[in-house]
């Protein structure tokens, strides 16, 4: 291909992109009139509550907002989530200089490399999981060391298999419990150990916990930060995009180690400038909410869960039971692999997954389906899939 301009060396070296040719699939499949059900994307079909909405439409029409945002986000949505931290995990936070405002947790879990790592240093990335950490630490020169997530380590990484040059050379360590893609859930014994490498190793911690708030059972899911040692050594990513289904609102907010949100706030002031205060109104709206909104959507994604995971098992096929999360990590039956097994449902039933391996390589042997469809739709994915196997 003839090219005038080239592209960075940041670009080209970007991880080949491994779910091409199931979207060029998908997209064939929807040319030929097939009903596909896709139970691929991590992102709710459900509405924004209708309380959230409206506080959305007053504060649009509020001209002292149509001015540029405080780069940190408006002391008040500071204050709306210290106090939701208070309530919700009983972690005490100073609004001034613990919190600071995202343009969705999505965009500080990218930049923040860009704060603490220099070209050659190591930061610490689970695999399989989100893209975001590894890119995130490329894009600021850091090398990722990838810390595996496997069945029988229950997805946690194992520190001890670490080898002891990397781990002096790590300047910062993903993790992400409720874990998107797996599902796991964090415990305070998994945290303590992850505060124990950090303290020795001068490592920051970054726990991604989008997820916390989409559970079932009444099992909720703990902070890192209401872990002893938590905010001496990290801080903790929050999205309000998944909880309060606002994943096109764009905001988040990062929390915990003072040290570690100015760092963080300083790559900010220099290429974004902060986030609507309109939508920064609705989130405090959205933070307050009664929990009685949160637990009809929970319901909605527990009836789900308990669809899909039965219906799965009753035609043979093994999902984690998640806690928390809308995924199902399901392993691929015998004879095929992840990418195989999500093409043949694909084209002999209409229903599009995600190839555990595009998560990572330790992911292989899975695939993730998302809860992200009504009930109706999962019953037919499972009598279309016990056709097919
Ligand atoms: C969806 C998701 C996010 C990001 O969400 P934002 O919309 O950017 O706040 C972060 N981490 C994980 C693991 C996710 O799945």
């Amino acid at each position: 291909m003839n090219t005038r301009f080239e592209l960075s060396d940041r670009v080209k070296n970007l991880p080949p992109y491994l779910f091409a040719r199931i979207d060029k699939m998908k997209e064939e499949a929807v040319n030929k009139g097939v009903d596909v059900i896709d139970i691929s994307i991590g992102d709710p079909d459900l509405p924004t509550p209708e309380h959230i909405v409206k506080a959305m439409q007053k504060a649009v029409e509020k001209p002292e907002h149509h001015k540029y945002p405080s780069y940190i986000g408006m002391l008040s949505y500071r204050e709306a989530v210290a106090e939701w931290y208070k309530r919700r995990f009983n972690v005490n936070l100073d609004p001034t200089k613990e919190v600071l405002s995202l343009i969705g947790s999505k965009e500080g879990i990218g930049h923040i490399p860009l704060a603490f790592v220099n070209p050659g240093d190591i930061v610490l990335c689970p695999t399989p999981a989100y893209p975001v950490y590894a890119i995130g630490t490329l894009f600021a020169g850091g090398e990722p060391y990838y810390m595996p997530l496997k069945e029988e380590n229950n997805f946690y990484p194992d520190f001890s298999s670490i080898p002891e040059e990397v781990l002096q050379k790590a300047k910062m360590m993903f993790l992400n419990y409720p874990n998107n893609p797996t599902s796991q859930t964090a415990t305070v014994e998994f945290f303590k150990e992850a505060i124990s490498v950090a303290e020795r190793y001068n490592i920051i911690i970054c726990h991604d916990a989008a997820y916390s708030e989409l559970y079932f059972d009444n099992k909720k899911p703990i902070s890192f930060l209401e872990v002893d040692g938590a905010k001496d050594v990290g801080v903790e990513f929050h999205s309000l995009s998944k909880t309060y289904n606002m994943t096109g609102w764009r905001i988040g907010f990062a929390a915990g180690n003072a040290e570690v949100i100015a760092g963080l706030g300083k790559i900010k002031t220099n290429i974004d400038s902060g986030v609507f205060q309109a939508i920064q109104e609705a989130a405090i709206v959205a933070l307050n909410s009664d929990e009685s909104i949160l637990d009809s959507i929970r319901n909605i994604y527990q009836e789900r869960r308990d669809t899909l995971y039965n219906g799965l098992k009753s035609i043979g096929l093994n999902a984690l039971k998640p806690d928390a999360t809308f995924y199902l990590w399901t392993k691929v039956p015998q004879g095929y692999t992840s990418e195989e097994f999500t093409i043949h449902l694909l084209d002999k039933a209409g229903i599009l997954g995600t190839p555990g391996n595009g998560f990572g390589e330790p992911g292989e042997g899975y695939i993730r389906f998302a809860l992200t469809v009504p009930v109706d739709r999962l019953k037919e994915a499972v009598e279309r899939m016990k056709e097919v196997l």
